[in-house]
């Protein structure tokens, strides 16, 4: 069983506190009815000895779309943003780790929607510096709400109860992770990433208008594959196309490029032409080893780290 990890320090109501006493208050509309939105962010260490983290400035345009398609005021720059960002991690870097930093940001006051306040919250994670082992992904019975109810646009903690009731159904049958299909029995992505499917040649995946979350990775491989002269096509996808794809793999901003070996109780290679190139290419772009211009990285000023 995975445990979470607890690290010595969080940031809240603007500064970093002792992991223990990060806590709100149980009255609170983020407890009471789950009102919140978060963003997932990575940071790799780079070939330049430099710590970089990847995407920010559009991890802060969904955090903020997300925010207000749930009417939560936004009260923090972009600026306020990064420097808190460098702040938490400035104090909890490791050489040996790369970081996952969840930003949430929680309705702490406000009734229904009225007079809704919200505060800032960060955690990062130390992450190893390994690349994904293939997995087996199974397909839900659950399905991905659909844009009249929770929309999947909105990166929001209550989302994520259908992917959760279909990681614990997936575990029972030995899956590590599953797909939700949306109101009309096609793709709509996995409980955390978006799917990329191999057909004759062509990568296809998803379109977010069926039910998969705006993914600023897949928009990355998007732009990777065609830097390598591959074609990519967002289309509907059928669930039988997924259970005959020639290559399949999974991609999020923690999940990165998962190498799929099988597909419910279909066997499929892992390391099939297509997505082995783009996979091994995400790998050097992100550590700073091969740059492009559609990458973006924000490094963490020198002076914020403090080693440990
Ligand atoms: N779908 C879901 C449900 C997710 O949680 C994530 C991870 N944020 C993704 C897709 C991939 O999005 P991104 O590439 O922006 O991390």
């Amino acid at each position: 069983m995975k445990k979470l990890q607890r690290p010595e320090f969080a940031y809240m109501q603007g500064k970093l506190v002792p992991w223990d006493e990060a806590v709100i208050h149980v009255g609170c509309e983020a407890v009471s009815r789950g009102v919140n939105v978060f963003e997932g962010i990575k940071g790799y260490w780079q070939v330049n000895g430099r710590f970089g983290i990847v995407f920010l400035q559009k991890h802060y345009e969904r955090l903020l779309r997300s925010a207000k398609l749930l009417h939560i005021p936004i009260q923090f720059t972009y600026q306020e943003f990064e420097t808190a960002i460098f702040e938490l991690l400035g104090s909890l870097l490791t050489r040996e780790k790369d970081m996952w930093i969840r930003t949430t940001v929680l309705a702490i006051e406000g009734y229904w929607g009225e007079g809704t306040k919200a505060d800032l919250v960060l955690t990062a994670y130390h992450q190893e510096k390994e690349e994904p082992e293939p997995i087996n992904l199974g397909i839900s019975t659950w399905l991905r709400s659909n844009d009249s109810s929770l929309p999947a646009r909105i990166k929001t903690s209550t989302n994520y109860q259908v992917s959760r009731l279909a990681r614990i159904e997936g575990r029972a049958q030995n899956f590590q992770d599953m797909v939700l299909l949306n109101q009309w029995g096609r793709v709509a992505e996995s409980t955390g990433s978006c799917i990329l499917m191999v057909r004759n040649g062509v990568i296809y995946s998803p379109p977010a208008y069926e039910g998969a979350l705006e993914s600023i990775t897949l928009d990355f491989v998007e732009d990777l594959a065609k830097s390598l002269n591959l074609k990519f096509i967002r289309r509907p996808i059928d669930r039988t196309e997924l259970l005959i794809a020639d290559e399949i793999a999974i991609c999020g901003t923690l999940s990165e490029l998962v190498p799929i070996q099988m597909i419910g109780s279909n066997p499929i290679d892992p390391f099939g032409p297509l997505l082995t190139k783009i996979r091994e290419k995400f790998f050097k772009v992100v550590r700073g080893e091969e740059t492009e211009s559609f990458f973006d990285v924000t490094y963490v000023p020198e002076s914020k780290i403090i080693s440990h």
